[in-house]
């Protein structure tokens, strides 16, 4: 009922989308009432609740990658918990069947005429578009990073999934030395995600007779080690427990493999100084940026740094109505993460179908994010929190804590909720559980 609802307004709405918003008509490009960008967490969780409503042939998802990845299981992929494998499913496996794949790059948006450019040269015309094409990794922006990567084994990175295999036999190989774990002067996805190895690390080696003869340093461009002040004080306390060395505002520009070496920026000095660092293991937490294709438009749908301009709380565009923005390639200035994109997939959703009918965006983001800072084999401190950094905590118990169930959580529960229920549109975060174990206290 609902979705024959949503089916002829949406007609309606194209017309008016057309008049609206095209200059000119766009020849050979194919239609389709809803064009998604990406196939990743917010493309195909949003693909999917969009095909149970619009039925098939009515959606087109734009995604060139052959594999999706649950990227939440790269850090325990580096610790050895888990396999790459375990973290990757087949695209055509996990969207919907009634969507329409389309396996190449977007390349060129055109949000007036309402069309998207494909890397084979095709067009997709649009009543409605909604782009969740992720950030951009950047490991060429930092000098001999790239070689490094190929060619020191001691240089890894969880970011990607080649390099990600590199982790684990590196930390298990490690017979002691100075051991370098970095953050990047850039907004990044998963914040927690480059210490989270390290706590990782230093357990294994501890465990295994090395750790009296390692050095483990933290070099982030932050001025804080997470920015969220209650789970910040306890990362604090940790590090200080397990003789970690945290240096802030440092930011790696060079990697010299051939003599390893790091070189830091120091980013609060005034003549530009930088610090050299040897090392013996270096994990690497890659510069990022937005997408460059978004930089392609035809009319801005970017903001300064290039991220698609949304209403941070309805996820719509801020100049093109029928266009709304999903998760890391987004201006919501939350922290990107993959628990973000479940609680936006659904107002996204219900927003995009208000607008179809004619109505405003009703439904509203809080920001809401979570980090679960793995701090070793068997303890996790399960970060949640909403726009102004303040805990929006699921549990009714202190979050800030280490746990074992947390990490249960993380380890054994998150992969199954994101598989059989995100990726199904069916998941659209915890609030419903935070509500009923605060006993509706909770916002
Ligand atoms: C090491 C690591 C650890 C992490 N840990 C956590 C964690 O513990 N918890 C958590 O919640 N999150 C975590 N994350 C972050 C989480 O994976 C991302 O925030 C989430 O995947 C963002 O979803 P997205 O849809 O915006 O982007 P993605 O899931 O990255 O999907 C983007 C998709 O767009 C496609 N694409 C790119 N360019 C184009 C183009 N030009 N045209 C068409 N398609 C394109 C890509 O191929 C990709 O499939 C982690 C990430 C990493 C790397």
């Amino acid at each position: 009922m609902y979705g024959i609802c949503v089916k002829s307004s949406s007609r309606a709405l194209t017309n008016n989308i057309r008049r609206e918003f095209s200059t000119t008509a766009t020849k050979d490009a194919k239609h389709y009432p809803l064009v998604i960008i990406g196939g990743g967490a917010g493309g195909c969780s949003v693909a999917s609740r969009a095909a149970r409503a619009l039925g098939a042939g009515k959606v087109a998802v734009v995604e060139p990658a052959k594999n999706h990845y649950y990227q939440p299981m790269w850090t325990l992929v580096g610790a050895g918990i888990k396999t790459v494998d375990q973290s990757a499913m087949p695209m055509e496996s996990i969207l919907p069947k009634q969507c329409d794949l389309h396996k190449y790059k977007a390349v060129e948006f055109d949000p007036q005429n309402n069309t998207v450019t494909l890397s084979n040269g095709e067009q997709l015309a649009y009543d409605y578009m909604v782009v969740g094409m992720g950030i951009q990794i950047n490991y060429d922006k930092i000098k001999g990073l790239v070689e490094a990567l190929q060619q020191d084994p001691m240089v890894v990175s969880n970011y990607n999934k080649d390099y990600v295999l590199k982790t684990f036999p590196a930390i298990k190989s490690f017979k002691g030395g100075n051991a370098i774990f970095t953050f990047p002067n850039t907004p990044i996805k998963c914040a927690g995600a480059p210490q989270k190895i390290m706590y990782l690390a230093e357990d294994y080696w501890r465990k295994h007779g090395v750790r009296d003869k390692v050095n483990i340093s933290y070099n982030t461009s932050l001025p804080v080690i997470f920015g969220v002040k209650k789970y910040a004080a306890r990362l604090m306390e940790i590090v200080k427990k397990r003789n970690i060395n945290v240096n802030f505002r440092q930011n790696l520009v060079q990697v010299d493999h051939h003599n390893r070496k790091a070189v830091f920026q120091l980013l609060d000095s005034e003549k530009g100084e930088t610090e050299t660092y040897d090392y013996d293991f270096l994990h690497v937490s890659p510069p990022m940026s937005a997408p460059e294709p978004l930089k392609n438009s035809k009319a801005s749908m970017v903001d300064a740094a290039g991220f698609l301009d949304v209403h941070k709380e309805t996820l719509q565009h801020k100049t093109f109505p029928n266009i709304f923005g999903i998760g890391d390639c987004t201006n919501v200035p939350t922290s990107k993460t993959a628990a973000a994109v479940a609680c936006q997939n659904r107002i996204l959703f219900k927003n995009l179908q208000s607008v179809m009918s004619g109505q405003a965006p009703k439904s509203l983001y809080d920001g809401y994010t979570s980090c679960p800072l793995i701090t070793s084999y068997s303890k996790c401190i399960l970060a949640e929190f909403d726009f102004d950094g303040q805990p929006l905590e699921t549990f009714p118990f202190d979050q800030g804590k280490e746990r074992r169930s947390m990490y249960h959580m993380k380890k054994d529960c998150m992969p199954q909720l994101y598989w059989s229920m995100m990726m199904k549109g069916r998941w659209a975060g915890p609030k419903i559980f935070r509500k009923s174990m605060h006993l509706g206290m909770s916002r």
